[in-house]
């Protein structure tokens, strides 16, 4: 299935979509930024739900470039896919990494039969990344993918200026 691409301004956290990723940390217990609304807005349940990954599977923490899906709570979706973006490096190539981030969260959307999945622009606040760096790695990977379930992808842009930066990107 060819994916269909979308660039929207927003607030990811207001998005109806199967699967909504969280731009994480590795803790997988909750941040600033999409982490800290999407905690917020979603209520316990993911925190809760995190906790037990934690436990289970993750004591060391989620990699990065890696994902891994919970409940979606409260949020207008059905699972919240948590990945742990790189943090911006000026003297490291790191892209890689950020690549996997949304390959990986593809996949795991994918895996669960989602059709539709909203992304943030992973590492592009806290973590750093430079907004139009940060929306050409993501869209290199979401033109590439080839998915079996997802037919949308939605990249959700917080403000007009990191949505023009990324919108440029796109062409
Ligand atoms: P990271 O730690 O991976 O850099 P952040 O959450 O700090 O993640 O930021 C990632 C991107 O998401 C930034 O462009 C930031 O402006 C944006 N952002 C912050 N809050 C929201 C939100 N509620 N919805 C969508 N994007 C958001």
């Amino acid at each position: 299935m060819v994916l269909q691409i979308e660039l929207v301004q927003g607030d990811i956290t207001a998005q109806e979509a199967d699967a909504i990723v969280n731009a994480a940390n590795s803790s997988l217990l909750g941040g600033g930024g999409v982490d800290g609304a999407i905690h917020r807005k979603g209520g316990p349940a993911i925190l809760a739900a995190c906790r037990s990954l934690r436990a289970s599977h993750y004591g060391r923490g989620l990699a990065t470039g890696q994902a891994v899906a919970t409940t979606a709570g409260n949020l207008r979706a059905r699972w919240v896919v948590h990945t742990v973006g790189p943090v911006w490096s000026g003297t490291e190539d790191r892209s890689e990494l950020l690549r996997s981030c949304y390959a990986t969260s593809l996949r795991v959307a994918d895996e669960l039969g989602a059709q539709t999945i909203a992304f943030p622009l992973i590492s592009a606040g806290i973590y750093g990344w430079p907004v139009a760096d940060a929306a050409r790695q993501a869209l290199t990977v979401l033109r590439a993918s080839t998915p079996e379930h997802l037919v949308e992808a939605r990249l959700v842009l917080f403000g007009a200026e990191t949505y023009r930066i990324a919108a440029e990107q796109a062409g």
